[in-house]
């Protein structure tokens, strides 16, 4: 059976277990319209982030 050589640092440990636990692009819900939206983003329905309208949406 191997046997590891060398300790592995906290920080490659750390780093490996992190990318684990990632579970893809989170979204959350608009406070304006309540549809589904990338968090940081421009909320495609309204067009509104941060409360600010950014862009008009045609309907
Ligand atoms: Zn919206």
């Amino acid at each position: 059976m191997g046997v590891p050589k060398r300790k592995m640092s906290k920080m490659k440990r750390r780093r490996r277990v992190s990318a684990n636990h990632y579970k893809g692009v989170q979204a959350t819900t608009c406070t304006v319209c309540g549809k589904a939206v990338k968090t940081h983003r421009v909320c495609p329905s309204c067009g509104i982030y941060k409360g600010k309208q950014i862009i008009t949406v045609s309907e």
